[in-house]
């Protein structure tokens, strides 16, 4: 299995928040579901402030913590690639998977009753194509691909101050930091 992950370059982020938008677009998600999100973070004091954006979405990661927690094993790790994927036939609605991830990366959809979150784009992924909120940023700073290789480019961060710590679910994700 090759697992995939993104890498977020806080150095380049703007916090635009066009990767939200594609996101919502590709996926039809009404005002206030969103797959991918942008935190802000404030530190330092003046004459030394300054401001840290981070774009986060689901981190298919290596414990998710939503998986036991499902009562109907509706949610499952998909054997080929690591994504971390929901079933609607048998998600029940419950919603505590979104109690049990850290990130808040399952979101609740009321019309259709049932648990929804970032699939990777598979959809596109399957006819060669990147996940929206890659291509969709325009400085650049999301990739998406083997944990492995964004590891071997970019270093092992996945977390910066503000964030869970990544030894709960050991998110597949790497940040260059500031
Ligand atoms: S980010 Fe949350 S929903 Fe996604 S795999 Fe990790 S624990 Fe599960
Ligand atoms: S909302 Fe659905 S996917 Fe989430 S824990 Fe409940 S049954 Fe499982």
């Amino acid at each position: 299995m090759t697992q995939i992950g993104f890498f977020i370059d806080v150095t380049k982020c703007i916090g635009c928040k066009t990767c939200v938008v594609a996101c919502k677009d590709k996926n039809n998600l009404e005002v206030g579901r969103n797959f991918r999100r942008v935190y802000s973070f404030e530190q330092g004091v003046f004459p030394n402030p300054s401001l840290t954006h981070v774009s986060l979405s689901c981190n298919h990661c290596d414990v998710p913590t939503c998986i036991p927690n499902c009562p109907t094993t509706a949610i499952f790790k998909r054997a080929e690639d690591g994504a971390v994927l929901i079933d609607h036939d048998k998600c029940v609605g419950c919603r505590y998977c979104e109690w049990n991830c850290p990130y808040d990366a399952p979101q609740f959809n009321e019309q259709l009753g049932k648990m929804t979150k970032c699939d990777t784009c598979f959809d596109l992924r399957d006819a060669g194509e990147e996940p929206v909120c890659v291509t969709s940023c325009p400085l650049r700073a999301i990739e998406f691909g083997p944990i492995k290789e964004l590891r071997k480019k970019y270093g092992n961060v996945s977390e910066i101050k503000g964030m869970p710590s990544a030894s709960i679910t050991k998110p597949n994700l790497v940040i260059k930091t500031k």
